[in-house]
């Protein structure tokens, strides 16, 4: 079960280190773009960063998680030291609290 699910959460990871490499590459073409269109780019980059830093963050809460399932501790709220409710984890598989200390 806890294998499978680190299977997921590595694929996740790839997929978001896919996006994250996708977002540079947005870039580089970006700087190529003519400078009437510099405006925009501007805003544009600003969208590309939010979500590079994002998925980032993402990636980051992902390994943790896997992290927690290789020492045994995964599952259990950082906070308080509860068991987190499964459902929580279904949804948010990279949760590190409970709803209660989440909140
Ligand atoms: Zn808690």
């Amino acid at each position: 079960m806890t294998e499978q699910l680190k299977v997921q959460l590595t694929k996740r990871i790839v997929e978001l280190q896919q996006r994250v490499s996708a977002i540079h590459h947005d870039f580089a073409d970006g700087r190529d773009a003519d400078w009437s269109e510099q405006a925009g780019e501007r805003e544009n980059e600003e969208v590309l960063n939010a979500l590079e830093s994002e998925a980032k963050i993402e990636i980051q809460h992902l390994s943790n998680a896997i992290t927690r399932m290789e020492n045994g501790s995964y599952g259990i709220c950082q906070t308080c030291g509860e068991e987190i409710a499964k459902p929580r984890l279904q949804v948010q598989p990279a949760a590190e609290k409970c709803i209660q200390c989440a909140d």
